[in-house]
């Protein structure tokens, strides 16, 4: 299939660590995702039940630590995981001396979602598992995963998902402070792995930093709403986990999803933004 001549990103259209990573790993996925918003026309990875089941227990336990964090009673809650790896995730996070240290006397704000404007015509949001606001205001952003094998520290540092998730709470995050600015030397973003509870990723950060990064996403979205045609990825593995197979003429067969689970970073919860609870700066 050939890509539609022409094809320009409509205005005011709201990025996402998702679609900026789809964007990095091929941009004909984010075409077909985000500007076409075709439908998934082929499995993401192969066998097809044994994911389906992982990514409805990822999304439980989102939603179980999501109940933890607001307050309700532990044992209600742990009466929710009901197969043998969420018992096994949601008994590491309630020994977990890091989300102990967290629960106890920080600010919580559990799915948290925050959204800025980029340039005059478009804006970036995320939804945050967790921010918490320590008494010495230090900001941490915490994102639960259930990978199965822990990625290396130096690959999650490269991903949109740490990029953006700290830099957006610079410039969102005075909607936490009513009104005061958030410092990048404030913020660490922690990917807490559930497979891995004493082996979290943390990521400090600081003005250099984030002034890169938000110069990369201002540079990023100014090319895509400039480009004119949406290229096919030339690394071909891509395309055993990409659902949009069949329209680029790159395979039927679909890769293991043990193999593919840090590449697809299978996060829905993160399509899941209600625009109505946003905390935004105003363009
Ligand atoms: S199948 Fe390959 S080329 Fe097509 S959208 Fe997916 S990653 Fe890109």
């Amino acid at each position: 299939m050939e890509n539609k001549a022409n094809l320009k990103l409509p205005m005011n259209f709201t990025f996402s660590q998702s679609s900026l990573q789809d964007y990095a790993d091929c941009p004909r996925r984010f075409q077909l995702r985000y500007m076409e918003q075709l439908s998934w026309p082929a499995v993401e990875t192969e066998p097809v039940i044994e994911n389906e089941k992982h990514q409805q227990e990822g999304n439980q336990f989102h939603r179980l630590a999501q109940q933890y964090l607001i307050g309700l009673p532990e044992d209600k809650i742990s009466k929710m995981a009901l197969t043998p790896n969420l018992q096994d995730w949601w008994e590491n996070f309630l020994n977990s001396k890091f989300i102990g240290a967290i629960k106890n006397g920080s600010v919580l704000y559990p799915e948290m979602s925050l959204a800025a404007p980029i340039g005059s015509s478009h804006r970036l949001v995320a939804k945050y598992d967790l921010i918490a606001v320590s008494p010495d205001h230090r900001y941490i952003i915490v994102d639960w995963k259930t990978y199965q094998k822990r990625p290396k520290d130096n690959w999650m540092a490269l991903r949109w998902q740490t990029l953006v998730y700290r830099a957006l709470l610079v410039r969102a995050g005075s909607h936490l402070t009513h009104g005061s600015p958030v410092e990048p030397s404030q913020i660490e973003m922690v990917y807490w792995y559930t497979n891995y509870p004493s082996e979290p990723a943390a990521f400090p950060y600081n003005k250099a930093r984030f002034e890169r990064d938000w110069d990369l996403i201002e540079t990023t979205v100014k090319e895509i709403s400039e480009l004119q045609s949406f290229e096919m990825t030339t690394e071909a593995k891509k395309c055993r986990f990409c659902v949009f197979r069949s329209y680029c003429d790159r395979g039927t067969q679909a890769g293991d999803w043990l193999q593919a689970e840090a590449e697809m970073e299978p996060d829905p919860e993160h399509f899941d933004i209600n625009f109505e609870q946003i905390g935004e700066i105003a363009f």
